[in-house]
């Protein structure tokens, strides 16, 4: 029998961040564990994560949430990323008066990719750290090695040619993460220093269970040259299976649309909880759901005012004038557009869900693979256009929207990809791909399954002191 452990979870900023964090944390108490989620407060007076704690601790209420003070602000002028990571470095020292102050010490602290300098606090107060990756196993691979490829290479914008990674799938060079796009670029620098100090962690955590290539270079230890590759644990997957756990909410307006559609009939277009188009690309969406003539249910923010800048908070969109004139009244009847939100989980597992057009985030992802929905990708920020490379090419789970790069998808690629998914045999062909590789998800999560195998491995590790393969 296991011994009942402690963990405190420390994750980045962001809703991208801390849902997966929270997911992890239901897994641990419900082994009888305990878990303490440890959030930074944003300078700047961003409410965002204090609101979304809030959310997630009155949801969640067996789960410890601590939201540390915010730590002093970082240039303004830099990077929203490097300004994410500069704020985790300075929240260091919080970060270290909550761990001493715990009434007992825990037996391991799971960081965020992003966290990698609370690595630091960890080696001070010898606290085991493991990393929790909440990205595709694809992407820790790319990852890890990237610190040791990018100095013989040009910029990836700069590229014509595929980027080579031990093990793994060539990959465009515009399809690497858009932060490391720049090699001369302090954010680009900023991630080679994160990316190498992943290694640095006893192990890593993943959510995956797809993807074989990747799981092979990394258990191979091809992806850090010099030094072991940190051993992975395929946990999960653990996503929000789309039931409400707080009770009493009300059910959201959309579901009960839903309820009146029949069977995979709708598609269903949101990007992430900050992704956003402008305001040329929402009418050409439009148009091309228009001429589709398929159901939609779509979830529409303001355009960002510079589009490169998807972070910046924005006010809640004006339907009227962003929508083409009379695009509402024409899709009355078969057409939902929702503002800024929509409760993804549940309307991805609802039966009338038929397909998903996502900006290729993880959770996003991991959460239309357990509901089956087959994909249509406009990957935007971060390591989307990456994601995307491997849902499409190697999982056979989605098919690309071209014109993402250039952020203009036109009316008529929209609904070509629509339909192709939606009427032809190769959409059936996606969904078959979809079904078993749900149930592949469902089997690891089962009783003694894979997770459950991968957990087992993760405790054994901790309590051997850690040791690489
Ligand atoms: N999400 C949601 N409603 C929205 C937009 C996003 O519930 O309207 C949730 C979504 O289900 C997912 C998370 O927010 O769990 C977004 O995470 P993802 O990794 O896909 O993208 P990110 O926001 O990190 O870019």
């Amino acid at each position: 029998t296991e011994k009942k452990k402690t963990f405190v979870l420390y994750p980045s900023l962001g809703v991208g961040h801390l849902n997966p964090m929270v997911e992890l944390a239901k897994h641990l108490l419900r082994r009888g564990h305990s878990a303490v989620v440890a959030v930074v407060d944003p300078p700047d007076g961003d409410p965002t994560s204090a609101a979304a704690v809030a959310r997630l601790a009155e949801a969640n209420p067996s789960i410890a949430f601590r939201l540390l003070p915010a730590p002093p602000s970082p240039d303004p002028a830099a990077h929203p990323i490097k300004r994410a990571h500069d704020t985790l470095r300075l929240a260091n020292p919080a970060l270290r008066a909550f761990l001493r102050a715990l009434p007992a010490p825990a037996h391991a602290i799971l960081l965020d990719m992003f966290c990698v300098d609370a690595l630091d606090v960890a080696a001070d107060l010898a606290l085991p750290a493991y990393f929790f990756f909440a990205s595709a196993a694809s992407d820790l691979a790319v990852f890890l090695h990237m610190p040791y490829l990018y100095p013989g290479l040009p910029s990836f914008k700069d590229m014509g040619e595929l980027v080579r990674s031990p093990g793994m799938r060539p990959v465009r060079a515009a399809d690497m993460p858009l932060s490391v796009q720049d090699k001369e670029s302090d954010m680009t620098k900023a991630r080679m220093y994160q990316f190498k100090r992943i290694a640095e962690g006893r192990g890593v955590l993943v959510f995956d269970w797809l993807e074989p290539t990747a799981l092979k270079a990394l258990a191979d230890g091809v992806c850090v040259p010099g030094r072991p590759t940190p051993r992975v644990f395929c946990v999960g997957p653990l996503v929000n299976d789309g039931k409400k756990s707080g009770g009493g909410e009300t059910r959201h307006e959309c579901l009960a649309w839903l309820d009146a559609q029949p069977e995979r009939s709708v598609v269903f277009l949101c990007f992430g909880s900050i992704g956003a188009v402008s305001a040329a690309q929402l009418r050409e969406i439009a148009h091309g759901l228009e001429s589709s003539g398929h159901r939609f249910l779509w979830v529409v923010r303001s355009p960002p005012a510079d589009p490169a800048d998807v972070f910046q908070p924005r006010p809640e969109p004006d339907l009227d004038a962003l929508l083409p004139k009379g695009f509402t009244e024409r899709t009355r009847d078969r057409g939902m557009v929702l503002k800024m939100w929509a409760p993804q989980a549940e309307v991805l597992r609802h039966a009338a869900t038929g397909a998903f057009v996502t900006h290729c985030g993880w959770n996003s992802a991991l959460e239309a693979i357990m509901a089956g929905v087959p994909m249509i990708c406009y990957p935007m920020y971060a390591e989307q256009a990456l994601n995307k490379v491997f849902m499409v090419e190697e999982m056979k789970i989605a098919v690309p929207l071209e014109g993402y790069e250039k952020r203009m998808v036109k009316a008529g690629e929209i609904e070509a990809k629509l339909r192709l998914v939606m009427e032809t045999e190769e959409g059936t062909e996606l969904r078959e791909t979809l079904a078993t590789a749900r149930k592949m998800a469902s089997d690891a999560i089962g009783d003694g399954g894979s997770s459950d195998v991968a957990f087992a491995e993760f405790l054994g590790d901790l309590e051997n002191g850690g040791c690489n393969n």
